[in-house]
């Protein structure tokens, strides 16, 4: 099946990104939320990609407006993936939100659409039986600026038909993305499960005062060629990202309590990395 209409439903950071990026590259797509308010904003959102794409991508205004007459917007599911041939799903990293939104749509999307997911740290086989087709469902994950950092994690549960699998590889290259396809289900994907103990050892060090954050990621560029250390990353991501995932590590491992706290003290500082102007540097 060619994949023409695509449906991407959340519309907040992520989603936004995805379905101008998807727009942009060809495709039709129409935006869902569950609000006309979150709608409206998402829309406002979307605009406001303009000078990002001008600047990061060159895009010329023809190209970005070419993008924004391929969307449409609603707040009703029914309507929003009625003729879909590829939903993809961007909502709150919240697995009872996410359960009860594919039971839904599972109902009212057409048999043969694909869905796919771009949950951070939920695997597809938590939802799969959800979405009444299995084999047609799996994670395709962005990050964050998709025009610029332009990965696609791609990474199906033990049901999902590789056919169904390559389709998203191709649909991933065909609105710019770099395809990474996982073999097995891995919550974190690659870069993630890369980057947490990365960020976790060098908070360790810190902490326990071997070093200073500048000469530990001074040590990491020289040592590797990095253009950044683990504390620079901190800072793109943002403290209060950082201190999200570090609190939710820490119920699992105590271990790792005293770097959420230093990161709560840095929230409390205002401290909250590049978006503030200051976190372990200053911008
Ligand atoms: P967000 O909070 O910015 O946006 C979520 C959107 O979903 C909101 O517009 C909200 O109104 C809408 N929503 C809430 N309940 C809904 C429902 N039942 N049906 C439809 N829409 C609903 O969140 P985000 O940062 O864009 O994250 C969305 C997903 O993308 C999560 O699974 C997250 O793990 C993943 N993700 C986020 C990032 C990031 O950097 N923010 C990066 C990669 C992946």
């Amino acid at each position: 099946m060619a994949i023409k209409k695509v449906t991407v439903a959340g519309s907040g950071v992520l989603g936004s990104q995805i379905a101008f990026q998807s727009a942009f590259k060809g495709f039709d797509v129409t935006v869902y939320d569950i609000s006309q308010e979150a709608v409206d904003k998402a829309e406002e959102r979307i605009k406001g990609l303009r000078h990002a794409y001008r600047h990061d991508i060159a895009a010329t205004d023809e190209e970005f407006n070419a993008g924004i007459s391929r969307l449409k917007f609603t707040d009703d599911l029914a309507a929003a993936v009625k003729d879909a041939d590829l939903v993809i799903e961007a909502i709150p990293e919240n697995p009872d939100i996410k359960h009860e939104f594919y039971q839904k749509l599972s109902k009212l999307a057409p048999s043969n659409a694909i869905f796919t997911s771009n949950s951070s740290t939920l695997v597809p086989s938590m939802f799969a039986a959800d979405t009444g087709r299995p084999k047609q469902f799996l994670n395709m994950h962005f990050s964050n600026q998709v025009w610029l950092n332009n990965t696609a994690e791609i990474m199906g549960s033990p049901e999902t038909d590789p056919a169904i699998y390559q389709e998203i590889v191709q649909y991933a290259r065909d609105i710019g993305m770099v395809p990474i396809q996982l073999k097995k289900e891995q919550p974190g994907y690659i870069l993630n499960s890369l980057l947490m103990p990365l960020n976790a050892a060098a908070g360790a060090l810190w902490l326990k005062g071997i070093a200073d954050p500048k000469m530990i990621d001074r040590t990491w560029m020289a040592a590797t060629g990095a253009p950044w250390g683990p504390f620079g990353i901190l800072d793109a991501v943002g403290i209060r990202t950082a201190y999200n995932i570090t609190l939710a590590a820490s119920k699992k491992d105590p271990a790792v309590m005293p770097l959420a706290d230093a990161f709560k003290k840095m929230l409390d500082e205002g401290k909250l990395g590049v978006e503030s102007g200051e976190g372990f540097y200053k911008y």
